[in-house]
């Protein structure tokens, strides 16, 4: 609210106003870049993953840098919708996509990565941490047999970014999405790591007045950022004491000892924030409409989640229809309490016989 207020003058103006906002904006991609060790120059500022997701794809790719005959895209089954949706549009254009399952704990194996990039493989996207199920990708390994084969290595990290170390020269990682939202900051900002961003030519997003390294045309949103910056340096000590109370292991030991049956979808290697969960004999759709008023519940991701078809990422996972019908997606507030995962268990144990 007080950047609203405070940093008002357009960052790209020569007077002091204007340069006392670019300074806050430099200081955020500073601090942006800085945790995942990048450089400054290699952060652009977007509407949030999605549109760095779109990036990511049609910038790369479409700038004409790709050696023609490249027109291969390696993706996996259980990204986000809007990757999806982008490599149905690579489709359209002429390009390969092959999708890649993940195994039965809901994890992309490098060695199907391996088995499924050829030369022609421009890209391979694969997200860091999947928003249903909170597991955790090798993207580290993925990221070492793209670079051995000379092919760009895209990651989806809303959902890590925060939450689990990220070191973009470590993991190989040329492009990487984030977005502000997930660690707490405005909604309708977000960013995108391009390596070497000044050595590429890259097709703008957004064809404008050169802001964003011309990159993304258009009033660099400072405010938006300025709060996404509070939220980088606030989200992790949050999340830190979130995490020690281990709220997932009370919530599973409170659904055993009131007798009610459950699986957990990715099972090993998750984050403490999300949890999906199929109920084997509860009623969810009644649970979710009886308590609509105090529980906010959704099945599958919340983008989607008034979609009435079966989630594509339990459906990948292998889950019958009806299975996916049983499941619900928890993601925990970080400063939920004990007594509220109490309420949800008693409302489960309602509607299940
Ligand atoms: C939330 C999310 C997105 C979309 O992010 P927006 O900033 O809302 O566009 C993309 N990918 C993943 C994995 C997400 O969790």
């Amino acid at each position: 609210m007080n950047a609203f207020e405070t940093f008002y003058a357009n960052s790209a103006s020569s007077h002091l106003m204007g340069s006392i906002v670019q300074k806050e904006i430099d200081q955020v991609r500073e601090k942006l870049a800085d945790s995942i060790g990048a450089y400054p120059s290699e952060i652009v500022f977007t509407s949030g993953a999605t549109e760095s997701n779109n990036i990511a794809f049609k910038s790369l790719l479409l700038s004409g840098d790709i050696p023609t005959g490249k027109n291969h895209i390696v993706t996996s089954t259980i990204e986000h919708k809007c990757v999806l949706a982008i490599c149905d549009y690579f489709k359209s254009i002429g390009f390969e996509v092959t999708y890649i399952k993940p195994n039965v704990d809901g994890i992309i194996c490098p060695n199907d990565v391996k088995d499924a990039i050829n030369e022609k493989t421009a890209l391979v996207s694969i997200m860091h941490v999947n928003n249903e199920l909170g597991t955790i990708n090798p993207i580290g390994e993925i990221g070492k047999l793209c670079s051995e084969n000379n092919i760009i290595f895209h990651s989806d990290a809303a959902q890590s970014y925060g939450k689990t170390e990220i070191d973009v020269d470590n993991f190989n990682i040329d492009v990487m999405s984030f977005s502000a939202h997930k660690v707490g900051g405005p909604k309708g900002i977000g960013a995108i790591y391009i390596r070497d961003l000044r050595h590429r030519k890259l097709l703008p997003v957004i064809h404008g007045a050169g802001q964003e390294q011309g990159l993304r045309g258009g009033t660099i949103a400072a405010p938006l950022i300025i709060g996404y910056g509070t939220a980088i340096d606030l989200f992790p000590k949050y999340y830190q004491s979130f995490s020690e109370m281990r709220i997932k292991e009370y919530l599973i030991e409170g659904l055993s000892n009131e007798g009610i049956g459950f699986n957990i979808n990715g099972r090993t290697k998750a984050l403490p924030h999300c949890l999906s969960l199929t109920l084997l004999n509860t009623n969810v759709a009644l649970m979710i409409r009886e308590n609509d008023q105090t529980i906010s519940l959704a099945q599958g991701s919340a983008c989607s989640s008034k979609e009435i078809e079966a989630s594509h990422v339990l459906t990948s996972l292998g889950l019958t229809r009806e299975q996916a019908e049983g499941t619900i997606r928890l993601s925990f507030p970080l400063d939920v309490t004990f007594e509220q995962i109490d309420i949800f268990i008693k409302a489960v144990k309602k509607a299940t016989r």
